[in-house]
């Protein structure tokens, strides 16, 4: 009888893990994510600064499996697990028996203990946010041309991004490039180019996961793009009219998005391990759980020494954990994981990047390039990649943005 494997999480680490598994006789596989996608959370900043439509960056993970015999996949949100019966439960009550788990259920925002900030200051992680997020941004921009008062205007026309790592680096700079180089032509009353963008980061310096030279190099592109970079700049507090920021002055802002700390998603504490402090399981060399050996955790959600928080991890992880299932179906030994480093990249507006990976540093031009094979290659999905890079070519060669859409009706501003 072939065993079942149970697998939590659709994202970069369980669909490797199920893909792994595929047409294997021994096993049966069932995949269960709240969402009906797989999201390439690296191009989320595109979708919400409206260089990617949402479709260009997600696919559905059913699809991915129609030729799959042994793979059944859940759309469930899974709110229990329960190592010892061996059983999960979905939010209708609905129960998940396994022989072999794999919680791969990835990471959300943390406030830093101040959930209320989160109404003002949408993260990136989801494509309901990132769709979100480009909302307030062309929204802002549509209110100050309504907007007659320039006192007024000067908030709606000001853009605060915290948290210095690369998601708000790349989601900063490209705001800055979208009102300079696409919506200057688009308005009559307002110069968007004279919109300010603030990236705000508690920390001495930008990207602490890069070499200082690159993360300077950053620092230095990001200003030429418009970007004003603030660090040991600590947010003390967020509402609908700006941002507090610890010792200096206040800065007037209706858009503000959060890109500083993560934790893994809440799921984790469901389980009933020990966890770190950012609520990821401390997983055993092999990824196991301690005292669980037939239960994994994987990706975002586990921590190990010395392994990021990255993509490359959570597949590496999920290829393994699969290997190590079958070794221990076959009564062969398991491999420990090993991280694989492949290096670190970041965007800096339209055509600049930083990269590293080994003893190779590249910025500029050169960097981006890499950057952009990279993002292509490792899209999920042939109709993903196509459409991505029509949509690329179009806006490098014009200049344009083709998802600026405000979708919904409720065109509000943050409350105040
Ligand atoms: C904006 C952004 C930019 C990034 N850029 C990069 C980059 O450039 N390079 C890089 O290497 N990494 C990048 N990362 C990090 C990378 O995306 C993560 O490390 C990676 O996604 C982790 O994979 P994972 O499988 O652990 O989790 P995820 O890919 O997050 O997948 C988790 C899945 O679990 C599902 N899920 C969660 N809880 C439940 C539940 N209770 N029930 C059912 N389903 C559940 C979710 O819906 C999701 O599909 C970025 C992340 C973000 C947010």
């Amino acid at each position: 009888v072939p065993k079942h494997v149970l697998i939590i999480g659709a994202g970069f680490g369980g669909l490797t893990a199920a893909k792994a598994l595929t047409d294997k006789q021994d096993v049966r596989v069932t995949l269960v994510d709240r969402r009906n996608h797989h999201l390439f959370q690296p191009l989320l900043y595109q979708v919400a600064t409206a260089g990617l439509n949402p479709a260009d960056i997600a696919v559905p993970i059913r699809a991915q499996f129609s030729a799959a015999s042994n793979v059944q996949v859940h759309l469930a949100d899974v709110v229990e697990i329960d190592l010892n019966e061996k059983r999960a439960r979905d939010a209708s009550g609905a129960p998940f028996k396994w022989d072999y788990l794999i919680v791969a259920c990835g990471s959300q925002h943390s406030y830093f203990g101040h959930p209320e900030w989160e109404e003002f200051a949408p993260g990136l992680k989801t494509l309901e946010q990132a769709v979100e997020i480009r909302r307030r941004i062309l929204f802002a921009f549509e209110a100050a041309e309504n907007e007659l008062d320039p006192a007024k205007r000067l908030p709606l026309l000001s853009f605060v991004v915290v948290g210095g790592g690369p998601t708000g680096v790349e989601l900063a700079g490209s705001i800055a490039d979208v009102a300079r180089t696409v919506l200057v032509k688009d308005f009559r009353k307002i110069d968007p180019a004279s919109a300010r963008v603030f990236l705000l980061e508690a920390g001495p310096r930008l990207l602490p996961a890069f070499p200082e030279k690159l993360a300077a190099r950053a620092a230095h592109d990001l200003g030429e793009l418009g970007v004003t970079v603030r660090t040991g700049a600590m947010v003390a507090g967020i509402d609908g009219t700006g941002v507090e920021v610890k010792g200096a002055e206040r800065i007037p802002a209706h858009s503000v998005f959060w890109a500083a700390g993560v934790q893994a998603d809440a799921l984790t504490k469901r389980i009933g391990v020990p966890l770190d402090r950012n609520g990821r399981v401390k997983v055993e060399p092999d990824c196991s759980i301690p005292g669980h050996p037939d239960a994994f955790v994987i990706g975002d959600a586990a921590t190990l020494p010395g392994v990021p928080g990255l993509a490359p991890a959570a597949i590496q992880m999920g290829e393994l954990t699969a290997k190590n299932i079958r070794a221990s179906i076959e009564g062969r030994p398991r491999t420990p994981y090993k991280y694989r480093d492949k290096g670190n990249m970041a965007t800096i507006g339209k055509h600049r990047a930083i990269a590293e990976t080994g003893k190779l540093q590249l910025s500029g031009y050169l960097a981006w390039l890499a950057w952009l094979f990279v993002h292509i290659l490792y899209l999920i999905g042939f109709r993903n990649r196509i459409a991505v890079l029509l949509e690329w070519t179009w806006s490098y060669l014009f200049s344009k943005r083709g998802a600026r859409l405000i979708t919904g009706r409720d065109w509000k501003l943050p409350k105040e």
